[in-house]
C-alpha cells in the first residue's frame, strides 16, 4: 500500500480527533456536556483495549490457547466489585480533590511526600515501556502494510512516521489535557475524543472478523472444525492442568482485576473524570459487554491465520493485517490500521496525561517547593509552572517511549510488556486497598511494602529481559546472584513449575502485602495519618456530613491564604471561591486571622491543582500549624462519629415522630367517627324514649281529664302505659348495659354451665309470649356437647334475645323456631332458626351494629330497641366466640353463635 495514503489516513484521524476534542469542549462551554452521558463513562473505560489488545489478543490466542481470556475475564470479575471499590476511591477522591493514584496514596498515608514520589516513579518505570509498545505498534502496522521491511532504527527521529505520531499525540495531550488543571474542571474533550476511539477501534475489529468468519470461511462452524483437524492447534484450546496452568490463569485474572483499576489511565478516566458516581451502574454491564463484544472474533481470527499461514511466515500479532492483505482488500487493512491506530492513540493520550500529572504534581513540585528561591520566580502564576512542568513531561514522557520502542523494546515481546506493566502498577494495591478498608495501615507499611514489591517485580520479571539483552551477566540466571541458588530470579526461593509473571507476582504480592501488614501493625501512625486513615475508610460517612474533615489548628493569616489562591485560581476565582465559602459557614473575611476551616479548605482546592503533599507544604509555609496530638485527633474524630451518630438517632427520632403523627391522626379519624356515631346513638336514644314517653303522656292525661271513664277503656288506657313504661325501663336498661360492654366495666361471672340448660331455660322464659302468637318451637339437643367455663345468665339474655327475635319476626300461627346445639371441635355451636320475613343480604352484617339502625332508619322495626343484636354480640366476643346469621328474604333467618369450649 502506498505509504502516502496512509500517512494522510493517520493525520486526518488525528485531525479528526482534534475535531472530537474541540466539539466536545464547545459543547460544554455551551452547559450541553457529553461527558454527563453514562455511555460516554462506559467507553471511555475501554481505554483499556490497547494495541496491545487489537493485535496481540490474536497472537496471544495463537501460542497461548484460550488463556489470552483471563486479561478480559479479571476485569469483568472485578465489574460487580466495582460498585464497592471504585465508588470508594471515587468519593474520597472527590473530597479530596485526588488527581492521580500517587496523589492518592500519599494522600491515604498523611500527605507523604516520599509515597508520592515512589509511585511516580513505580509508576514511570511499569507503564513507560507499555507506551512505547503502543509506539511499536504503530510503526509496525505500518511497515507491514507498506511492506517495508527495513529495520525499524534505521532511520530514527526525524525520519520516522513515528516520531511524528508521537509528537502529534503529545501536541493533542497537551491542547486537551493541560489547558485546566484544576481537578474539578475535567477533560472533557478528551473523554469525547476516548470514547469516540472505543467505538472506532470495536467496530474495525469486528469488521475484519465478520471479513474473515464469513467472508473468507464459511462461518465460526467452518473455521473450528478445520481448525479441530489440526491436532496442534486442537491442544492450544484444552486446560490439560499441566504446566501450572491453573495458577497462572489465577495470577493472570488477578493481574488483570488489579489493572482495571490500578493502571494509571484507568484511574484517570474511571476516578478522576467520573462526573457522577451513578454512571458506574451502566458501565458496570456496559463495559464487560464491549470486552465480550471485542473478543468474539479473536478466536476465528486466531485458527483463520494459522490455517491460511501453514507456514508460519507471518507473526500472528499480524494476522490482522496479514489476512485482508492476503486478499487484496485494501480498504479493510486500512480499516484494521485505523483501529489499531485508534486503540494506541487512546491510550497513549491518556496514559501520558495520568502520568504528568503525577510528575508535576508528586515528584516535581514537592521537590521544588523544597527551594523557596525557584519558586518565588513564578510567585504570580505558579499556576503556569505546574502546567509547564506538565507539558514538558509530557513531551519527555513520549521521548523516552519513543526511545525505548526504538532502541529496546525488541528485546521484549509484546506480551511479557503489557503483563510487565500490570505487575509493577499491581505493587499498589495492598496500599490502596488495605487503604480504604483498613484504618491500621500505616505509612510506613506502604512505603515498605512498596518497595519490597517493587523490588521483587524488578528483579524477577525486569531483569531477565535484561539479561537477555546481555546488560547482566546470563550466569545470574541459571546459578542465581552471587552463585546462591535460591536467588534464580525466574525460581525465587526454589520456586519452580510456575509461568514468569505468575513466579513474579507470587513473590512480589508476598513481599508487598507481607511488609505493609507487618510493619503497618508494628509501627506507630502519626497523628495526620490517622486523621487521613479514619476519613478514607469512614468516607461515606464523613462525606456527607462535613466538607471539612482535616482537623488543622493554628495560626493562618487571610491576607497570605488569598495570596496563596490567587498564584493559582486567580484574583477574581479566589475571591468568589473564599466568599461563598464564608457565607456557606458564617465566618468573617473581614477578620485578620483565617479560620481552620478555610485553612483547611484552601489546601483541599490547591491539592486539586498541585495534590496533596504540595498543597500542605504550601500552606504549612504560610502558617503556623499547632501540633495536635494523637490523643486530641482520636477525640475529635470520635466526637464527629457521635455527631454521625447523633444525627443517625434524630433521623430515626424523626420517622417515629412522623409515624406517631400519622396514627394520631387515624385516632383522631377514628374518634370522630365515633363521636358522630354517638351524636346519633344519643338521638336515636331519644327519640326511642320519646315515642314511648308521649304515648305514656298522653294515656296518662286522657284518663286524667276524664274521671267518668268508663272501667274497661280507663283498664285498656293504663296497662297500655304500664306496657310502655316496661318498654321505657328495658330501653334505659339495654343502653346502660350497653354502656357497659363498650367501656369494658362489664365483667363475666363464670360458672360450669350446660348449654342444654341455658337453651331450656330461654324457651321456658318466652313459652308465654310464643304461645300467644301461636308459634311452634323445637329444640334439638346435642347431648355429646361438654359442660364449659361460662357465664350463665349473660348467655341466657343472648339466646332469649335472639329466640323473641325470631318470635317478632315470624307470622303469627304460622311461625316456626328450630334451635339446635352441636358441638364440633372444641367448640359448642348454637342455631336458632325460624322462617320469618327474613334479612337483606345488605343488612346482614349490619344488624349487629348499634348504631346501624340509628344510621338506616328504613330498616328499623317499630317492635324493639335495636340494640338487642349489638348486646349479644359484645357476650359472645366476651367468651372469644362469633355470632353470624344466614338468611333469605321470605325464607327466614338463621342466628347461630359459637362458644369455644376451654
Ligand atoms: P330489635 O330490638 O330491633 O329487634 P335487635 O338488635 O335484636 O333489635 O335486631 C336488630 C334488627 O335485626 C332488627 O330490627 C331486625 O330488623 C333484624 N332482625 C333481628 N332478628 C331477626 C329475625 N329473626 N328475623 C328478621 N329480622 C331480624
Amino acid at each position: 500500500m502506498n505509504s502516502l495514503i496512509l500517512v494522510l489516513a493517520s493525520l486526518l484521524y488525528l485531525a479528526f480527533l482534534f475535531g472530537v476534542a474541540y466539539w466536545a469542549e464547545k459543547r460544554s462551554e455551551k452547559g450541553k456536556s457529553l461527558v454527563t452521558n453514562p455511555y460516554i463513562y462506559a467507553l471511555s473505560l475501554a481505554i483499556y483495549c490497547t494495541a496491545w489488545t487489537f493485535y496481540g489478543s490474536v497472537g496471544r490466542a495463537v501460542s497461548y490457547g484460550i488463556e489470552y481470556l483471563s486479561v478480559y475475564i479479571g476485569p469483568t470479575l472485578m465489574m460487580p466489585l466495582w460498585w464497592l471499590v471504585i465508588r470508594k476511591i471515587i468519593r474520597i477522591s472527590k473530597v479530596y480533590r485526588i488527581t492521580s493514584i500517587a496523589d492518592f496514596i500519599s494522600s491515604r498515608y498523611g500527605k507523604n511526600v516520599t509515597l508520592g514520589i515512589i509511585v511516580t516513579l513505580v509508576s514511570l518505570v511499569g507503564v513507560l515501556p507499555y507506551i512505547a509498545i503502543q509506539l511499536k505498534a504503530i510503526s509496525s502496522s505500518f511497515r507491514i502494510l507498506t511492506r517495508t521491511d527495513s529495520p525499524s532504527n534505521s532511520h530514527i527521529f526525524l525520519d520516522d512516521l513515528t516520531f511524528y505520531i508521537s509528537m502529534g499525540l503529545g501536541l493533542f495531550t497537551i491542547i486537551f489535557g493541560t489547558r485546566k488543571i484544576d481537578s474539578t474542571e475535567r477533560h472533557e474533550g478528551m473523554v469525547a475524543a476516548i470514547a469516540a476511539e472505543s467505538i472506532i477501534k470495536a467496530l474495525a475489529f469486528i469488521i475484519v472478523g465478520i471479513f474473515v468468519t464469513y467472508g473468507i470461511f464459511n462461518g465460526f462452524g467452518d473455521i473450528f472444525n478445520k481448525a479441530a483437524l489440526h491436532p496442534q492447534l486442537k491442544s492450544q484450546f484444552l486446560m490439560d492442568g499441566n504446566k501450572g496452568e491453573y495458577s497462572s490463569w489465577f495470577w493472570h485474572t488477578a493481574l488483570s482485576m488489579s489493572a482495571i483499576l490500578f493502571l494509571p489511565r484507568q484511574f484517570q478516566v474511571a476516578v478522576v473524570e467520573n462526573v457522577n458516581e451513578k454512571h458506574l451502574n451502566k458501565a458496570m454491564w456496559l463495559f464487560p459487554l464491549y470486552l465480550l463484544i471485542i473478543n468474539i472474533f479473536v478466536l476465528p481470527i486466531a485458527f483463520g491465520g494459522e490455517l491460511l499461514f501453514p507456514n508460519h511466515d507471518v507473526n500472528p500479532d499480524n494476522y490482522l493485517l496479514a489476512i485482508p492483505l492476503k486478499y487484496d482488500a485494501k480498504f479493510l487493512a486500512l480499516l484494521t490500521y485505523i483501529g489499531g491506530f485508534s486503540a494506541a492513540t487512546s491510550m497513549v493520550i491518556v496514559e501520558t496525561i495520568a502520568l504528568s500529572i503525577m510528575v508535576s504534581n508528586s515528584l516535581v513540585m514537592p521537590i521544588l517547593l523544597a527551594y523557596p528561591k525557584v519558586i518565588g520566580k513564578y510567585e504570580n502564576n505558579l499556576s503556569g509552572l505546574v502546567n509547564n512542568i506538565r507539558r514538558v513531561s509530557i513531551f519527555i514522557i513520549l521521548l523516552l517511549a519513543y526511545i525505548y520502542a526504538k532502541a529496546i523494546a525488541r528485546y521484549f515481546s509484546l506480551v511479557s510488556i503489557g503483563m510487565v506493566s500490570f505487575a509493577a502498577v499491581a505493587q499498589f494495591a495492598p496500599a490502596i486497598i488495605g487503604g480504604i478498608y483498613w484504618k491500621e495501615g500505616n505509612r510506613k507499611g506502604a512505603i515498605i511494602g512498596l518497595l519490597s514489591g517493587t523490588f521483587i517485580w524488578f528483579y524477577t520479571l525486569v531483569l531477565p529481559s535484561l539479561i537477555g539483552a546481555g546488560l547482566f551477566p546470563h550466569s545470574i540466571l541459571e546459578e542465581g546472584l552471587w552463585g546462591i541458588k535460591a536467588l534464580r530470579p525466574s525460581a525465587l526461593f526454589g520456586l519452580e513449575g510456575m509461568d514468569d509473571i505468575s513466579h513474579g507476582m507470587f513473590w512480589s504480592m508476598f513481599f508487598n502485602i507481607g511488609s505493609y501488614v507487618t510493619f503497618s501493625l508494628i509501627t506507630k501512625a502519626t497523628s495526620i495519618e490517622l486523621n487521613q486513615a479514619v476519613t478514607f475508610v469512614d468516607v461515606f460517612s464523613h462525606s456527607k456530613f462535613t466538607d471539612n474533615t482535616t482537623i488543622w489548628r493554628g495560626t493562618a493569616y487571610l491576607n497570605d491564604i488569598r495570596t496563596l489562591l490567587n498564584n493559582f485560581f486567580g484574583e477574581r476565582r479566589t475571591d468568589r471561591v473564599l466568599r461563598l465559602f464564608a457565607q456557606k459557614h458564617s465566618l468573617n473575611l473581614e477578620n485578620k486571622k483565617a479560620d481552620p476551616k478555610l485553612v483547611t479548605y484552601s489546601e483541599k482546592l490547591l491539592a486539586g491543582v498541585v495534590g496533596a503533599a504540595s498543597a500542605r507544604i504550601m500552606v504549612a509555609s504560610i502558617s503556623k500549624e499547632e501540633h495536635i496530638s494523637m490523643d486530641e485527633v482520636i477525640n475529635i474524630l470520635r466526637a464527629s462519629q457521635e455527631l454521625m451518630v447523633n444525627n443517625k438517632e434524630l433521623r430515626r427520632k424523626s420517622i417515629e415522630l412522623e409515624k406517631a403523627t400519622s396514627e394520631l391522626k387515624e385516632a383522631n379519624e377514628i374518634l370522630k367517627r365515633t363521636d358522630k356515631l354517638k351524636d346519633d346513638f344519643l338521638s336515636t336514644v331519644a327519640h326511642e324514649i320519646r315515642t314511648p314517653l308521649t304515648s305514656i303522656r298522653a294515656l296518662s292525661e286522657i284518663v286524667y281529664d276524664n274521671p267518668d271513664m268508663d272501667q274497661e277503656e280507663r283498664e285498656h288506657f293504663l296497662g297500655t302505659v304500664v306496657k310502655e313504661s316496661d318498654r321505657l325501663s328495658r330501653l334505659i336498661n339495654q343502653v346502660l348495659d350497653l354502656e357497659k360492654y363498650e367501656s369494658g366495666r362489664q365483667k363475666l361471672i363464670k360458672e360450669n354451665v350446660d348449654i342444654q340448660e341455658i337453651v331450656k331455660d330461654s324457651i321456658d322464659a318466652l313459652y308465654q309470649p310464643a304461645k300467644e302468637k301461636g308459634i311452634k318451637v323445637v329444640f334439638l339437643p346435642d347431648r355429646f356437647a361438654p359442660k364449659f367455663e361460662a357465664d350463665r345468665d349473660k348467655l341466657v339474655q343472648v339466646v332469649v334475645n335472639l329466640i323473641s327475635n325470631a318470635i317478632k319476626y315470624c307470622e303469627a300461627d304460622k311461625g316456626e323456631i328450630q334451635i339446635a346445639t352441636h358441638y364440633v371441635e372444641g367448640a359448642i355451636y348454637t342455631s336458632i332458626q325460624d322462617n320469618g320475613v327474613g334479612i337483606a343480604k345488605e343488612f346482614q352484617r349490619l344488624i349487629f351494629d348499634k348504631f346501624f339502625q340509628a344510621e338506616d332508619q328504613t330498616i328499623k322495626k317499630p317492635k324493639g330497641s335495636g340494640l338487642g343484636l349489638a348486646i349479644s354480640k359484645k357476650i359472645v366476643e366476651l367468651h372469644q366466640g362469633q355470632i353470624w346469621v344466614e338468611s333469605e328474604v321470605g325464607h327466614g333467618s338463621k342466628f347461630t353463635f359459637m362458644l369455644p369450649v376451654v
